[in-house]
C-alpha cells in the first residue's frame, strides 16, 4: 500500500524517533527542522573541538521497547555509566539532587544557620496560614525549604537550565521535579535513614559522544531506510 509522506516539525528526539519508527513500517516521513542541527535540547554542541551537551542527559527508561529502539540506534556505543550529579557552587561540590549534610559542611555553620532560620520562618509562616498556597515554583520552594535553600541552589540551577524566571514556573512542576523532598525528609532521611525515600538510578547509559550522537545517528540511519523522505 502507498502512504503518503508523514510531516514531522522538529528534529528533536520526538521528531526523529517518530520517523525511525514510520521508516521501520516503510512509511515515508519528511522532518522540517528549523535548527542546523538534530537533537533540539538533547543536542550535543561542539566548541574547539570539545563537546557539550546542552543539559547533561541520562538514558533510563523502564519502558523495554524505549531501550530496544536507542540500543538498535548506538549498538555497542551505547554504553553504562555510573551516576554522579553535582553543582559547582563557589568553589566546593555539591552532591545533586541535595545531600544535606554535604550541603551543610561545605557551606559552613554560620550559613547552615542562617538557613536553617530561614526554613524555620517558612514553616512557621505556613502553620500560621502567613503565606497563601504555593502557585509559582519560587513559591513552592521557599514554602519547603526556605527563602536562603532557594536563591543559594533552586533559583540559579533552575533559571540557568530552563531559561523561565521562578516566579512563572508553576508550583505544580516543582511538586512534580522534586517529588518527596523536603529540608525536614532531607534531616529525618539523613540521620535514620527512611523507608519512603526515593531511590536514585546508580548507573544509566550514554551515547559514548554525548546525548546528540543519538540523534546524529537516527537521522544518518533513518535517511539510508528511507531515500524518498530526504
Ligand atoms: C537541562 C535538561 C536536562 C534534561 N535531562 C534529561 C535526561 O537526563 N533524560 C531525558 O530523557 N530527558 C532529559 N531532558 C528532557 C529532554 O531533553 C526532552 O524531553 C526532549 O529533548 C524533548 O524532545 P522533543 O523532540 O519533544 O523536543 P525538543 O528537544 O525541544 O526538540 C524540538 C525540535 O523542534 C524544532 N522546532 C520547534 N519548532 C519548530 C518549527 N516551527 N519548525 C521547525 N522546527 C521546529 C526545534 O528546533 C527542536 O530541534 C532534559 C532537558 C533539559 C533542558
Amino acid at each position: 500500500m502507498k502512504h503518503y509522506p508523514v510531516v514531522i516539525v522538529g528534529a528533536g528526539p520526538a521528531g526523529l524517533t517518530a520517523a525511525y519508527e514510520l521508516s521501520k513500517r516503510e512509511i515515508p516521513a519528511i522532518v522540517l527542522e528549523q535548527a542546523d542541527k538534530v537533537g533540539g535540547i538533547s543536542r550535543t554542541e561542539t566548541y574547539k573541538g570539545y563537546r557539550f551537551d546542552i543539559g547533561g542527559h541520562r538514558f533510563f527508561t523502564k519502558v523495554s521497547e524505549v531501550q530496544q529502539i536507542w540500543e538498535e540506534i548506538l549498538g555497542t556505543e551505547f554504553i553504562k555509566v555510573p551516576r554522579l550529579s553535582r553543582i559547582y557552587y563557589r568553589g566546593k561540590f555539591y552532591s545533586y539532587p541535595l545531600s544535606i549534610f554535604n550541603a551543610l559542611s561545605n557551606l559552613g555553620i554560620a550559613a547552615s544557620t542562617l538557613i536553617l532560620l530561614s526554613y524555620l520562618k517558612s514553616r512557621f509562616s505556613r502553620k500560621l496560614n502567613l503565606t497563601r498556597e504555593p502557585e509559582t515554583f519560587e513559591e513552592w520552594v521557599i514554602d519547603r525549604f526556605g527563602e536562603r535553600l532557594y536563591r543559594i541552589f533552586f533559583k540559579t540551577y533552575t533559571e540557568k537550565v530552563w531559561g523561565i524566571p521562578c516566579s512563572e514556573i508553576r508550583a505544580d512542576w516543582a511538586a512534580q521535579r522534586i517529588q518527596g523532598m523536603s529540608l525536614k525528609s532531607a534531616v529525618m532521611n539523613a540521620l535514620f535513614g527512611s523507608q519512603n525515600a526515593k531511590s536514585l538510578i546508580k548507573e544509566f547509559n550514554y551515547p559514548i559522544l554525548g546525548p546528540g550522537m543519538m540523534w546524529e545517528r537516527c537521522r544518518k540511519f533513518w535517511r539510508l531506510k528511507e531515500p524518498r523522505c530526504i
